[in-house]
């Protein structure tokens, strides 16, 4: 690559190492020309991408957020965390293997719709009927937390059983 300091075309790699885990390398460069040296950092291409709110407005991509939201649907779920981050992890990787520098907060609510459909029905229609109305997360989360403050505990559970009923694919609720 080109010198920063002199724009001189030739550098040469005076040592390269890995960092981390091994998924980067920091390489020391010489100036063929100038002899001054300097860093630089390469990994792969494999940065999430920036997230389209439904409003346009662009923002960094959050794992915690992600997190938040799967995890607020799956509360009280008898789900282990293991697989809940297995999901997490499958969600990151089908968003990296798109290749896309930017995606749309939908895309990511569908996939999570996808991992919840096969973590936990309950979970999933928690989700989904949220998340279909607010196509955020956030506004998710604050929908979420404001019922449960709202709501009294009986109240609330009697909401989760309601929840439970409609998702028993055992259950036949029309009978004529
Ligand atoms: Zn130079």
């Amino acid at each position: 690559m080109h010198c920063p300091f002199c724009a001189h075309a030739d550098t040469r790699v005076i040592d390269s190492r890995l960092l981390g885990e091994g998924d980067q390398v920091r390489r020391r460069r010489e100036c063929q020309s100038c002899k001054a040296r300097f860093t630089t950092y390469e990994t792969a291409e494999l940065s999430l991408p920036r997230v389209i709110k439904s409003d346009g407005r662009r923002e960094t991509f959050l794992d915690d957020k992600l997190r938040g939201g799967i995890v607020k649907a799956l509360e009280k779920r008898p789900v282990p965390m293991e697989r809940v981050e297995n999901a997490i992890n499958q969600i990151k990787r089908r968003i990296r293997e798109r290749g896309e520098r930017e995606i749309e907060s939908v895309r990511i609510g569908e996939l999570v719709m996808d991992a919840l459909r096969g973590l936990d029905q309950v979970a999933y229609v928690r989700f989904a009927s949220v998340y279909r109305s607010f196509e955020d997360v956030r506004a998710f989360l604050e929908e979420i937390e404001r019922l449960e403050n709202e709501l009294p505990p009986d109240l609330r559970e009697q909401q989760l059983e309601l929840i439970q009923s409609e998702t028993r694919p055992d259950k036949s609720g029309k009978s004529g």
